[in-house]
């Protein structure tokens, strides 16, 4: 009998796991139908011996140092700013957010000051009279040239939908700079765990109360693995068994090469905002790890409408149709829904550690330590 049945290994599943039994003390059984532990932050030594993320890309920034500090218990770190270029179509390649560099490349222009930058900004922009859209974002922040430039090719080929049909909160995420600051983030804290995610979690799960079965489906589980409570960070609207209709979600798939090398491009990813190639980015791994090696590893995004669930769809109809099935899950007695899938948000993956432990604490004032609770297997039958 396990204290807890936790669904996903991931940034979510992980830090509750370890947290329940350490603080708590109680039995976990982790499960996943990955045949790894890690979630989407899963990386891996390839044939070359380079380390890579299997699922994409992934940087590790936050603002958060209570997020910070509680990794730090199961990784050493490595300072990292990540860089982006966005490439022209005509092979030109420019800081991305848009920065002062970016402005002077494309238009052969020598601003000096922020004065200027903004200035310029505000010569383009168009007036919007309520900003709903990403669309709106851009263009009233800069104009209508450099959101085609950079926004619009590059949104309609990650998300399948024109910019004027997504939420505002898709292109909020990129700022846009007078300065030259040409990092993607400008966060407290921004590095890499020195010996990658995978030997983090390793070390998150690594403890006698915390058992892991991977390349385990819960559908194929449910009902051979007692427990009494249930942590679940797979999808929501799966866990109801798609009740109200299926939540969207926005996939890619990736193509993993190596190069017989020693760099592939100057920073550790470059963006193809434009629509004449399919994918949106490639990303180079050493710029991320510092690993030294002969030979290059790199990956190649393509958006596609199928597959594993990456990214909920910002629209106001999914919004809609979540609370539906986050209504179900309040009155779901027992079991605890977090992270990015289950609670059907567009979140980091500091943010989703900072999720886990805010309910880790829910937990901790909700139920008394060993209370035994009801037998959740034994309910269901
Ligand atoms: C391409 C890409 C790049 C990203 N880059 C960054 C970045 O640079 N920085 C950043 O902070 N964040 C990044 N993110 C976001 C980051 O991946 C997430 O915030 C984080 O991984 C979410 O953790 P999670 O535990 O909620 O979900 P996940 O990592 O998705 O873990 C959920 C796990 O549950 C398992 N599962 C689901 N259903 C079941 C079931 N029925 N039975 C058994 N197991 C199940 C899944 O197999 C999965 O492993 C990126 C995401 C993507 C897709």
């Amino acid at each position: 009998m396990f204290d807890w049945l936790i669904v996903g290994a991931g940034f979510a599943g992980a830090t509750l796991a370890e947290r329940i039994a350490t603080v708590r003390g109680e039995k976990v059984c982790v499960i996943d139908r990955r045949d790894h532990v890690g979630g989407n932050a899963y990386d891996e030594l390839d044939a070359a011996g380079l380390l890579i993320h299997r699922y994409g890309p992934h940087i590790f920034h936050t603002n958060s140092a209570a997020v910070f500090e509680h990794l730090s218990q199961f990784t050493r770190w490595r300072a990292y700013e990540h860089r982006v270029l966005a490439r022209m179509a005509d092979g030109m390649l420019v800081p991305m957010p848009i920065n002062r560099t970016t402005v002077n490349r494309l238009n052969g222009l020598s601003l000096t000051s922020e004065e200027e930058v903004e200035a310029f900004f505000s010569a383009q922009a168009e007036p919007v009279e309520e900003i709903r859209t990403s669309e709106d974002v851009v263009v009233s922040r800069v104009g209508r040239k450099l959101y085609e430039t950079f926004f619009r090719g590059y949104t309609r080929k990650q998300w399948g939908l024109d910019p004027s049909e997504l939420d505002r909160s898709v292109t909020s995420r990129v700022p846009t700079r007078a300065d030259n600051d040409d990092r993607y983030f400008t966060d407290t804290h921004q590095f890499m765990p020195a010996d990658g995610y995978t030997a983090m979690f390793r070390k998150m799960l690594d403890h006698p109360n915390i058992t892991v079965m991977t390349s385990t489906d819960y559908a194929a589980v449910k009902d051979s693995i007692p427990h009494r409570r249930m942590v679940w960070t797979g999808p929501v609207d799966e866990f109801f068994g798609f009740r109200f209709g299926k939540l969207p979600y926005r996939s890619l798939t990736f193509r993993h090469e190596t190069h017989d090398q020693e760099w592939f491009q100057p920073v550790g990813t470059v963006n193809y905002p434009g629509e004449e190639v399919p994918f949106t980015r490639v990303s180079e791994y050493k710029h991320l790890t510092g690993q030294a090696h002969p030979k290059t590893s790199i990956t190649y995004e393509f958006p596609a409408a199928e597959g594993d669930p990456y990214y909920p769809v910002p629209r106001p109809e999914n919004a809609a149709l979540y609370k539906q099935y986050e209504a179900l899950a309040d009155a779901t007695q027992d079991v605890w829904f977090v992270g990015r899938l289950a609670t059907y948000r567009y979140y980091n993956m500091d943010q989703v550690v900072a999720q886990a432990l805010a309910t880790f604490r829910r937990i901790e004032t909700t139920l008394p330590r060993g209370d035994g609770g009801q037998n959740l297997v034994a309910a269901a039958d």
